[in-house]
């Protein structure tokens, strides 16, 4: 059985967002897209090829094109003469929603000033996956992409964002995580709460929460493989004294639940029930 359905779709550029691990994680309307648009185009064409293959999608007499950050000046006008002509484009990237830290800017600014029609089949984000399960505030967050390569730009951009008060959420390769966590403990203090999203939806999928210190200390003598989402609590709940967070929270638990004790200190000190549920749930396992 096959989980798309044969349409004609307007003329127009679709941006189909793709998986960012698990093949299922694709809405069925990306499938349709992909199955009846008149030109497919991918930033990797042979990812876009097995994700067609996965679900039975026939590319026909269609080509793959390619077009990424090296070729799209090359490549942009043949796509625009397609367009204005009248036939449907869905361009995916590598994973996940196109243009959030991948290409099509420019494609999509170009398209734009011409008049022709842009649509979007939302579906997988790692920022958004990420945040989803990480624990941390949800309300407001700052998504920086991928830090500078350079130390001192990275270290900068930290000093940049150290007192922003909600969410922040950045992409990172395995190599330079114990960097980043070291650099991340000096600028933002040990004590600020972080979360790596490890392989979000794959087989060894990995969400660990602690103070910046506890991830250094866990992540930097080890060999960190596969693709990160890296997130630090905004400033208001790291400026407050975490051990003292940590001290009411032990003497809670000796009489109350993981839940009760929370909420008790939470109602104490002004924090959130929620970070601090996270802080004791962990004190109770490392405690067990
Ligand atoms: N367009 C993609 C999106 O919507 O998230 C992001 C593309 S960017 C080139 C790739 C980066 O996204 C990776 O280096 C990693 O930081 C993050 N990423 C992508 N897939 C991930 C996953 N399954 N788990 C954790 N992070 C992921």
């Amino acid at each position: 059985m096959v989980n798309y359905k044969s349409i004609k779709l307007s003329p127009g550029l679709y941006f189909v967002s793709t998986p960012i691990g698990s093949a299922r994680d694709i809405t069925l309307r990306a499938l349709d897209i992909l199955a009846n648009a008149d030109v497919l185009v991918a930033e990797d064409t042979r990812t876009l090829k097995k994700l067609l293959e996965i679900h039975d999608i026939q590319l026909k007499n269609r080509k793959v094109i390619s077009y990424h950050d090296h070729n799209g000046n090359k490549i942009r006008p043949k796509l625009i003469a397609r367009l204005e002509q009248g036939k449907s484009i869905a361009y995916s990237s590598e994973a996940g929603t196109p243009l959030i830290a991948d290409p099509g800017f420019s494609l999509l600014t170009e398209v734009l000033s011409l008049g022709i029609n842009v649509t979007g089949a939302p579906g997988p984000c790692a920022l958004i996956a990420a945040l989803t399960v990480a624990g941390l505030p949800t309300d407001r967050f700052y998504f920086e992409g991928f830090l500078p390569n350079s130390k001192s730009q990275r270290e900068l951009k930290f000093r940049e964002l150290k007192s922003y008060s909600g969410t922040l959420i950045f992409y990172e390769s395995a190599k330079r995580l114990s960097d980043t966590l070291l650099k991340a403990t000096e600028v933002f203090g040990a004590d600020r709460q972080g979360v790596v999203c490890r392989e979000i939806t794959k087989k060894f999928e990995e969400i660990r929460r602690g103070s910046l210190k506890e991830l250094f200390e866990f992540y930097h003598d080890k060999i960190v493989k596969g693709e990160i989402v890296f997130l630090l609590a905004g400033a208001g709940n790291s400026d407050i004294d975490q051990s003292e967070i940590d001290r009411n929270l032990k003497r809670a638990l000796k009489s109350m639940s993981v839940k009760d004790s929370a909420e008790a200190v939470a109602l104490a000190m002004n924090l959130p029930r929620r970070d601090l549920y996270q802080r004791a749930l962990k004190i109770k396992i490392d405690g067990d």
